[in-house]
């Protein structure tokens, strides 16, 4: 039997050689947007802390206040001996602010996408999911043991053919989008998507990780997730829901029940922050306002969110234009194959409240005189 290195060598060769190898770059962050990558300062366009609460001087206070009083742990998980009094407050203003009986918080979006979709799907039920919905929906579609199907992205009439072909044959069936794609920052049609589980019988679930704060969901799913990493610049997951639903998952959700309840700090710092956000209009409308002024610089199509995705196509060009701004100081991530459909490759910029329009309007300049946008 060859040795597992030789093994992993020849795996990581293929990669390489399809260009699909990457490396962790050790990259700093001193305020919201600054960050040191390897040994260059550069100002990022790849962040998803929207509004550069991570590096809020209430914030990080609440962190270093609940350090130094509870500790730097949770030291178990929450139905354990870590469900800390903390929990309360974030969980309470986490329902209020999705307009919710209640919340519940998980160590990650990720964990909590895959305690909730397992706690309700089994191998009787369906899954429909948005093709380009996030990973963490996609794992845990496949862990359920459910009939699991992806409509084409935002594509209702795609979603009824499905659901009119499969619905009957299965005993609960849950949909599942993203209220903005993170890779393509576009929204999905919530009040279409309601109607549609309404007409066939489903749930809906909304993973809010790029919403939050950011844009104004009238339109809410039954089952809604979200972050505490990206707007709220702390760590920790959530959903909202209704009392029986939070009661149910708090006793059926296995990422929750076995695993280590939060550090105080990070749930004291989500508070903090959820509280800032609320009080502060102004803050809450600047990445999306950044984000439409840079696509009107370009004259690309108008920005859904803070997230704008400049496609290029070609690996190589992505490639080229982040290395283009990378040398004039900005760091902006090309994103390419497998993350994005073949032929996508695109830079991903995020905006945050902490951006500076000079910049905005400099990487605009950038990318059109050099040829990777015609305006
Ligand atoms: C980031 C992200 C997640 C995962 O959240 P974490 O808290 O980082 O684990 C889930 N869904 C979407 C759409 C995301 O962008």
């Amino acid at each position: 039997m060859p040795s597992l290195n030789d093994v992993l060598a020849e795996k990581i060769a293929l990669l390489a050689k399809k260009g699909q190898q990457r490396r962790l770059v050790s990259t700093s962050r001193s305020d919201a947007m600054q960050i040191i990558r390897g040994d260059t300062p550069l100002i990022s366009f790849a962040d998803n802390d929207y509004f550069g609460l991570s590096q809020h001087p209430e914030v990080i206070a609440a962190a270093v206040e609940a350090t130094k009083k509870y500790g730097a742990g949770a030291g178990a998980s929450r139905l354990v001996s870590g469900n800390h009094p903390l929990y309360e407050e974030l969980e309470k203003k986490l329902a209020t602010a999705k307009g919710t009986e209640s919340a519940l918080v998980f160590g990650s979006g990720y964990l909590a996408n895959l305690g909730v979709i397992p706690a309700l799907m089994n191998s009787n039920d369906l899954i429909l999911a948005d093709k380009f919905a996030h990973a963490c929906m996609i794992d845990a579609g496949h862990i359920c043991g459910a009939n699991f199907m992806r409509f084409a992205h935002n594509n209702m009439e795609h979603l009824r053919l499905l659901l009119a072909t499969h619905r009957e044959q299965h005993q609960n069936c849950l949909i599942l989008t993203e209220t903005v794609f993170s890779m393509d920052g576009d929204r999905a049609p919530m009040a279409e998507l309601i109607e549609i589980a309404r007409e066939f019988d489903c749930w809906l679930m909304s993973d809010d990780a790029h919403g939050l704060g950011v844009i104004q969901q009238p339109d809410k799913a039954e089952i809604q997730m979200g972050t505490l990493s990206k707007s709220l610049g702390s760590y920790g997951g959530y959903v909202a829901g209704s009392k029986m639903l939070i009661d149910y998952l708090q006793t059926t959700a296995r990422s929750l029940i076995y695993s280590t309840a939060l550090p105080p700090a990070t749930i004291a710092s989500a508070t903090k922050a959820l509280s800032i956000l609320e009080a502060d209009e102004e803050l809450r409308e600047a990445p999306f306002a950044y984000a439409t002024y840079f696509t009107q610089l370009l004259g690309i199509e108008p920005a859904q969110s803070a997230i704008v995705p400049v496609i290029l196509g070609d690996n190589d060009k992505a490639l080229a234009a982040s290395d283009m701004l990378k040398e004039h100081g900005y760091y902006v991530a090309a994103i390419r194959p497998p993350t994005v459909p073949e032929n996508t490759a695109r830079l991903r910029f995020t905006f945050s409240a902490t951006h500076h329009k000079e910049d905005i309007e400099k990487v605009a300049e950038l990318l059109l005189t050099k040829g990777y946008v015609t305006a």
